[in-house]
């Protein structure tokens, strides 16, 4: 299939069909949305010996969860800068340890069978050359938040990714990479093995949550429980809408190319994961000689996940010939996506809305140790009244903006996309216009010495050795500004 012909349809890999709710049920814990959240919220708390359904409107994984790239990177989406700023440096401290815990957890899982390790380490990569940010962003990353990080200077990176667009990088070695269409299958398998009953086509329609006992009502049957959590993302909708409208909904697409052969190690001589700092592009090798890439983001038009439209294809595959030109052209094999739940802080939701009543939603792009982690708070806040939860109090549920959020958004994806991409022309304009005046000084400085050589040999005496004064001049000439050497923090 080629980029311009018609793309996947976002059918998930064939699993089990799962039975509806057509009676009704009393357990401990109800669980609406069987993504990455909801069912590892379920999974732990069957663990820990509670009776726990999962209501799923469509099929496990339908959305996001079953349609994602399997990057494991520690934190968050939001910049670290900007979670120092709103919580300060302990409590950002602590969140991030918070979220390191759910990618050991995604770990425990991948041990546990949820799904293969696909491969380890990953590069954020810079499309522009500022090598002060990224010492900054070591030293935050590395000695502040003991996040295991190393800095690759542009040499090095271009080493391994051929691509005159990219600069210095920072290495994460601990990220890894799982397959991201079957993980959040392999998690309802074990959430099933610990005890959780998952019903599938069962939309929640309405939630009474005043009382001690919950009431949910679902088209076929009816569930009390003494415990709701809310897993619903961007589509939770008719029974909660005031908590849909806190979500800015971000179609985000990816694509897998066809074989490409052995042109591929020849331009990317890196098996992890690649991202670049402004999330513009993310992809590595899979199968050892196809691309898996996700790209375009969009907040308007996007419609039901179901349906992949064709431009998103295209646009990635004009993205991996920009990058990669040596490529040749790229067909596109494969296209799905889903839709995220972006907050307006960028941070997760997750704690408790009212007494018995949970959310865990707003992972945006980066939700598999974010759900994770959601997951964990959540079970040990209902099973042993932990609050670390409260962490996440600072970020509120902001209304998002509706509509008018959502073109403001596709605006600001816009703008982004623009600014990343004039960065990334001006600082290759300048490293050109750095490369080709070293070759002018080269060339004058050759002619004086040539010069010199004329004006010695015709008045017959040799050229004068180095001495005192020239060691002086030496001394005080100014010294050439070092580009960042490879600084690496344990
Ligand atoms: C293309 C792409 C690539 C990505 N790559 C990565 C990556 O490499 N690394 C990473 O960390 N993250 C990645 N992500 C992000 C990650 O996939 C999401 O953050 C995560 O899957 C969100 O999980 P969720 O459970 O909150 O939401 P969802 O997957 O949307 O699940 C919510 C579920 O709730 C159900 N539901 C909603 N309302 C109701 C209701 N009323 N009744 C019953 N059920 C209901 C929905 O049907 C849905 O199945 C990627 C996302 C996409 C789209």
């Amino acid at each position: 299939m080629t980029a311009d012909n018609d793309v996947g349809d976002n059918a998930p890999p064939a699993e089990p069909a799962r039975p509806r709710l057509t009676f009704d049920l009393d357990v401990d814990v109800c669980v609406v949305g069987a993504g990455l959240a909801g069912l590892t919220a379920a999974r732990e708390l069957a663990r820990q010996g509670m009776s726990v359904a999962v209501l799923e409107a469509r099929r496990v994984g339908w959305n996001a969860s079953g349609h994602m790239l399997g990057a494991v990177m520690p934190g968050y989406t939001a910049p670290i800068s900007d979670l120092i700023a709103r919580v300060g440096f302990e409590d950002a401290r602590e969140l991030w340890g918070l979220a390191q815990q759910g990618a050991d957890y995604v770990r425990g899982a991948v041990a546990d069978g949820a799904a293969e390790l696909a491969s380890e380490g990953a590069l954020e990569v810079s499309t522009v050359d500022s090598g002060e940010q990224l010492i900054s962003r070591l030293q935050t990353l590395g000695e502040d938040f003991g996040v295991e990080v190393e800095g690759w200077q542009a040499e090095r990176v271009r080493d391994v990714l051929r691509t005159p667009r990219y600069f210095h990088a920072i290495h994460f070695p601990k990220a890894f990479q799982i397959d991201g269409r079957r993980y959040v299958h392999g998690l309802a398998a074990l959430a099933e093995q610990a005890g959780v009953r998952i019903f599938e086509d069962t939309a929640v329609v309405e939630l009474d949550l005043a009382g001690v006992r919950k009431r949910i009502a679902t088209a076929g049957g009816r569930l009390r429980a003494g415990q709701v959590v809310l897993a619903g993302s961007v589509h939770v909708g008719v029974p909660q809408p005031r908590l849909a409208d806190t979500l800015l909904p971000v179609w985000r697409c990816a694509a897998l190319t066809a074989p490409l052969g052995e042109r591929l190690g020849e331009v990317i001589g890196f098996a992890g994961a690649v991202g670049d700092a402004a999330g513009l592009n993310q992809y590595r090798i899979v199968d050892g000689d196809r691309l898996l890439w996700s790209g375009p983001e969009r907040t308007l038009g996007i419609g039901d996940p179901v349906v992949v439209p064709r431009r998103h294809a295209r646009a990635i595959a004009r993205q991996i010939r920009a990058l990669y030109p040596a490529l040749g052209p790229v067909e596109i094999a494969e296209a799905f996506g889903g839709v995220v739940g972006q907050t307006v802080h960028g941070m997760p939701q997750i704690g408790e809305l009212r007494r018995g009543v949970w959310v865990a939603s707003g992972f945006g792009r980066q939700g598999i140790n974010t759900a994770a982690m959601a997951g964990q708070l959540i079970t040990r806040g209902i099973v042993e009244g932990d609050d670390r939860w409260k962490l996440f109090l600072p970020f509120e549920l902001v209304w998002a903006g509706g509509r008018m959020g959502r073109i403001a958004g596709q605006a600001l994806i816009s703008w982004s996309r623009g600014q990343a991409a004039a960065a990334g022309v001006l600082a290759r304009y300048r490293e050109g216009a750095r490369a080709r005046a070293l070759v002018r000084d080269e060339r004058e400085a050759a002619k004086q010495a040539a010069r010199a050589a004329r004006m010695a040999a015709a008045v017959g005496r040799p050229l004068r050795p180095p001495g005192p004064r020239d060691a002086a001049e030496q001394a005080v000439e100014p010294a050439v500004p070092r580009s960042i050497t490879d600084i690496s923090t344990p």
